[in-house]
């Protein structure tokens, strides 16, 4: 089997074995639990609500939809009574306008839920409308709406749908269990989507420290021409979008161009679950899988959550702390984002909750550049960290732009090599944050 990679790159502590072990556990709320769903949970437009306070919704109704073409609609997961819709904090740190639904603990289905699923008969446009309908966005991370991703410009013609295992980001390890335990239905998401580009091939991408998912993924799919299974090497970032093109097919994502430009699409391991689930089970998206990880919880393990609920009431159904957290992070320690409330809801994007204790979460002082070079040397981009960081501190944003400072992928590398402890990717995002936004306003 070939094994593949990406130019630079680091090599952080892995940390995945407080989980790795860990088979999926479903949580179900509790019957009274309040249940926040954002309005926003993806790229795009945000939704409008269907409902109103007062209402009583059913498990996988349609609660919030948008007339844009760019967004997803939204789908109760649990039944009960809205009990008001008003702004909340989401995990992002900004407010988002969300419907309150007071669990009535009877997972009452609607009744729309799994009536059609003869999906080997579906058309193409079918099987796109059931997973716009089903409401599925990127769930890595990125929240991109899927039917959009999976029905590029016609002159794009994809040639490779990747299936994007890495799962490189420290602590995560959701990925993992599901490629061990429901191997099938991950290949089935797979042949979904193939179905889709019919001169595509699928390439499943796993690191090399997941041996017994490349061994179940490679069982599952014998004797199917159409997918292959390659090894990746355990390096950071190699998940990343443009990092794994590159790895998997050689060819480079243009700057500001998309994985289609380049006849890709890269879809992430529960996302496809989530598709078999729409499309062959007639199951729109409630739930998904959460890493719960760090040295501040009783039970680290890999839980299987209904969207809308809080981290906090998340976090005490597992068995809550063994010691307070100094620092929550919503994601992964490398792109995630530290939380200030655990009153904020678990979204489609939220992929872990790493809890961290004062000793674990230390961050030593930020020091003078050295001019070591390391952050370039190791920059999956090919970008200069520092001089990025020169710019912003001379709020020369044409240099910044010069520089190349929109293509940096918010990866952490740089921040985490830097002997110096530079915050390098903070303060590349929030200028890429404010150049975007200048760029808006003209
Ligand atoms: S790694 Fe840190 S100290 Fe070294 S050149 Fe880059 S910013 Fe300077
Ligand atoms: S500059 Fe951006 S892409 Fe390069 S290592 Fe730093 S965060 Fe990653």
């Amino acid at each position: 089997m070939r094994t593949l990679t990406f130019k630079r790159g680091i090599h952080p502590p892995d940390s995945k074995s407080y989980t790795d072990w860990s088979p999926i556990k479903i949580l179900m709320p509790d019957k009274g639990l309040l249940m926040t769903i954002p309005l926003s949970q993806h790229i795009g437009a945000p939704c409008e609500s269907l409902v109103k306070k007062g209402d009583r919704v059913l498990l996988g109704q349609k609660i919030a939809d948008s007339s844009a073409a760019f967004s997803a609609p939204i789908h109760s997961s649990v039944s009960g009574t809205v009990t008001d819709i008003k702004p909340m904090l989401t995990p992002s740190g900004t407010m988002c306008n969300s419907i309150i639904i007071e669990n009535d603990g009877l997972f009452e289905e609607h009744p729309s839920l799994g009536k059609d699923t003869s999906y080997a008969s579906f058309s193409r446009e079918k099987i796109l409308e059931k997973i716009k309908e089903a409401g599925i966005v990127g769930l890595g991370g990125a929240g991109f709406p899927t039917h959009i991703k999976q029905n590029p410009p016609k002159e794009k013609k994809i040639d490779t749908i990747i299936l994007n295992a890495a799962e490189c980001e420290p602590y995560l390890t959701t990925d993992h269990r599901v490629l061990i335990e429901k191997t099938d239905r991950v290949i089935k998401g797979l042949e979904i989507l193939l179905t889709l580009h019919p001169n595509a091939k699928g390439i499943i991408a796993v690191e090399t420290n997941k041996p017994d998912a490349i061994a179940a993924l490679t069982k599952s799919s014998e004797g199917n021409s159409k997918i292959e299974v390659v090894s990746v090497l355990t390096k950071y970032p190699q998940g990343s979008e443009k990092q794994m093109i590159d790895a998997v097919t050689g060819r480079q994502v243009p700057s500001g161009g998309l994985p289609a430009d380049v006849g890709c699409i890269v879809d992430n391991v529960d996302t496809v679950l989530a598709i078999e689930r729409a499309v062959a089970k007639d199951r729109p998206l409630m739930r998904r899988i959460v890493t719960l990880s760090g040295d501040a919880v009783k039970c680290p393990g890999n839980y299987q959550v209904r969207l809308g609920m809080s981290f906090k009431d998340f976090i005490e159904a597992t068995g809550g702390f063994k010691e307070e957290p100094a620092k929550v992070i919503a994601g992964g320690p490398m792109m995630g984002v530290a939380v200030y409330s655990l009153d904020i809801p678990i979204i489609k994007t939220s992929s872990a909750i790493l809890c961290f204790t004062e000793k674990a979460a230390v961050l030593p002082p930020e020091n003078n550049c050295i001019r070591c070079g390391k952050c370039v040397e190791h920059c999956p981009m090919g970008l200069m960290p520092l001089e990025l960081n020169s710019d912003i501190m001379a709020d020369d944003m044409e240099s910044f732009e010069k520089h190349h400072g929109l293509d940096c992928i918010e990866c952490g590398s740089c921040s985490y090599i830097c002997p110096a402890k530079r915050h390098l990717a903070q303060s590349i995002r929030t200028a890429k944050r404010n150049v975007m936004a200048m760029k808006k306003k003209k």
